[in-house]
C-alpha cells in the first residue's frame, strides 16, 4: 500500500540520508561496534548534515520544521542498512522537545546553536539503579543553595544513554520529598554541565545490543548546578515527561517497525542467495509462508505507526495512544527479526550478518522507555481498568 505520511521534502531527506549512510557509517560501523560507540567527532558531522537540527527554529541555527517525520525517515534509513548513530539517539529525538517547550529564551540561545552542531551532545537521566519503572520513587536530590543562587545535586543514575559522551545532561532529581498524597510531586529537571566537579562518569555498560550507544552510570556528589540551569519550573518534572514521553515511545515503536522491515529485507535476499538440497531456500514453501506473514506483520506496523506520526504531527497522540503504538510494534517486531534470523540458518547468528544485530538491538524496545508491562497498565487505565 502507498505511504501517505512523507513529502517530496522528506524524501529527499532521505535520498541524501541514504547515501551519507552508505558511504560514511556501513563501512566503519564494524569498528564502532568494537569500541563501543560512535566517535564524538562523527556528531560535528551529523550536525553540519542537519540531523540535530530539523526541528531547532532557525533564529538558534536549525531547519524550524515541526514535524518528527524527519526523525522517522532518520529511523527508518538507519536501521535499513543495520545501522545507527548510536549513543545520540536520544539527543535530537528525546532531548530536544524538553529544551523547546521548557527552555527560557536565554538558555536557548545558550544551548541550541551547539546543539545543532554536535558540538553540545546531550542526554536524559530519568532511570537510577534502585528504580526505573516507578520513577516517582527515584531518590538523586537536589538542594537549593541558601543563598538561592544554586542547587547542590546527589545522588546516581544508570542506564543512560549518551551518557559516556554527553556535555550536558537533563537529570531529574528531586527538589521536594514526595507528598503522602502526590508521590510525583518535587522532582525537577536541571541541566547539568558533565565537566562540573563531583559529576562522574562510570562504567560504559556492556549491552547485549546497541553496541554504538555509549549506556553510562552516572554519579553526583555534591555537584554546583546554577539554578539558571534549572529547566522549566521546580518540582514539575513529572507534568514535563509525562508531555513527553509519547514522542519517545513513538521513536521507540518507529525503531521496531524500521528493524522488522528491514529483517524482512535482509531474509529476502538471502534466501534467494542460499542453495540448499539443490535449491534455493526461498523454493521451500515453509519460506514463502514465514515471509509472507512477516511482510503482513510489518504492514500492519507500518499502517500503525503512520497513523501515530500523523497524529503526533497534529499534537493528537495521547499518552494511551502512544503506549499502544509502542506495545503492538515491539512486541510483533520480536517475532519478525527472530523468525527472519531462523531463515539465515547459522549464519543468522554471526555478528557479521546485520539480522543479528537487528535480533540484539530489537530487544530493549520492549524494555526502554517504559517497559511492555508498563505500556499495559497504561492503556488498561485509559479502558477505566
Ligand atoms: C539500553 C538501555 C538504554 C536506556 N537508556 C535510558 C536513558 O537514556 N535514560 C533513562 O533515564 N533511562 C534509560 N534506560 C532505562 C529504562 O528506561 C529502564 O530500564 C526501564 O524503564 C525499566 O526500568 P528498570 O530497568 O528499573 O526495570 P524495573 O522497573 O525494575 O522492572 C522490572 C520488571 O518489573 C516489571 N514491572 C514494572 N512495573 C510493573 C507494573 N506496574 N506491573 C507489572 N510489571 C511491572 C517490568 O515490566 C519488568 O519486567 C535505558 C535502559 C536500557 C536497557
Amino acid at each position: 500500500m502507498r505511504r501517505t505520511v512523507y513529502n517530496e521534502d522528506h524524501e529527499a531527506f532521505r535520498r541524501m540520508l541514504r547515501e551519507f549512510i552508505a558511504e560514511e557509517v556501513v563501512p566503519v560501523y564494524p569498528e564502532w561496534e568494537a569500541q563501543g560507540h560512535v566517535p564524538r567527532d562523527f556528531y560535528k558531522r551529523l550536525g553540519a548534515l542537519g540531523v540535530f537540527g530539523m526541528e531547532v527554529p532557525e533564529e538558534y541555527g536549525g531547519a524550524g520544521e515541526t514535524s518528527f517525520k524527519f526523525h522517522a525517515v532518520i529511523t527508518e534509513e538507519l536501521n535499513r542498512a543495520g545501522v545507527s548513530f548510536g549513543g545520540s539517539s536520544v539527543h535530537a529525538a528525546l532531548c530536544l522537545p524538553y529544551l523547546l517547550r521548557y527552555g527560557t529564551e536565554e538558555q536557548k540561545r545558550r544551548w541550541l546553536p551547539p546543539f545543532v552542531t554536535g558540538e553540545l551532545m546531550t542526554a536524559i537521566a530519568m532511570t537510577e539503579p534502585g528504580t526505573g519503572s516507578d520513577l516517582a520513587g527515584m531518590t538523586t536530590t537536589a538542594r537549593l543553595s541558601a543563598d538561592g543562587s544554586h542547587y547542590v545535586l546527589n545522588g546516581a543514575k544508570t542506564f543512560i544513554t549518551g551518557g559516556v559522551q554527553a556535555d550536558r545532561v537533563l537529570v531529574c532529581a528531586r527538589t521536594a520529598p514526595a507528598g503522602p498524597e502526590d508521590r510525583r510531586g518535587g522532582i525537577t529537571i536541571l541541566v547539568v554541565d558533565t565537566k562540573s566537579p563531583g559529576y562522574a562518569v562510570g562504567r560504559n555498560l556492556e549491552k547485549l545490543g546497541l553496541l554504538t550507544s555509549d549506556t553510562a552510570e552516572l554519579s553526583f556528589t555534591d555537584v554546583r548546578v546554577p539554578v539558571e540551569d534549572r529547566l522549566g519550573e521546580e518540582g514539575r518534572a513529572f507534568e514535563y515527561l509525562t508531555h513527553n514521553l509519547p514522542q519517545e515511545r513513538l521513536s521507540i515503536a518507529l525503531y521496531a517497525y524500521a528493524q522488522s522491515a528491514a529483517a524482512v529485507r535482509f531474509a529476502h535476499a538471502y534466501v534467494q542467495e542460499r542453495t540448499i538440497f539443490g535449491k534455493p531456500v526461498a523454493g521451500f514453501q515453509n519460506t514463502k509462508f514465514v515471509l509472507a506473514d512477516c511482510q503482513a506483520e510489518v504492514t500492519a506496523m507500518e499502517a500503525l505507526v503512520d497513523r501515530a506520526l500523523d497524529a503526533h504531527d497534529a499534537g493528537e497522540l495521547s499518552a494511551a495512544d502512544a503506549a499502544t503504538v509502542k506495545l503492538f510494534t515491539t512486541e510483533r517486531a520480536a517475532t519478525v527479526v527472530d523468525r527472519c534470523l531462523q531463515l539465515h540458518g547459522g549464519y543468522g547468528y554471526m555478528r557479521e550478518y546485520p539480522i543479528s544485530r537487528l535480533y540484539a538491538d530489537t530487544r530493549v524496545t520492549r524494555i526502554y522507555g517504559g517497559t511492555s508491562e508498563v505500556m499495559r497498565t497504561i492503556i488498561a487505565k485509559s479502558m477505566g481498568l
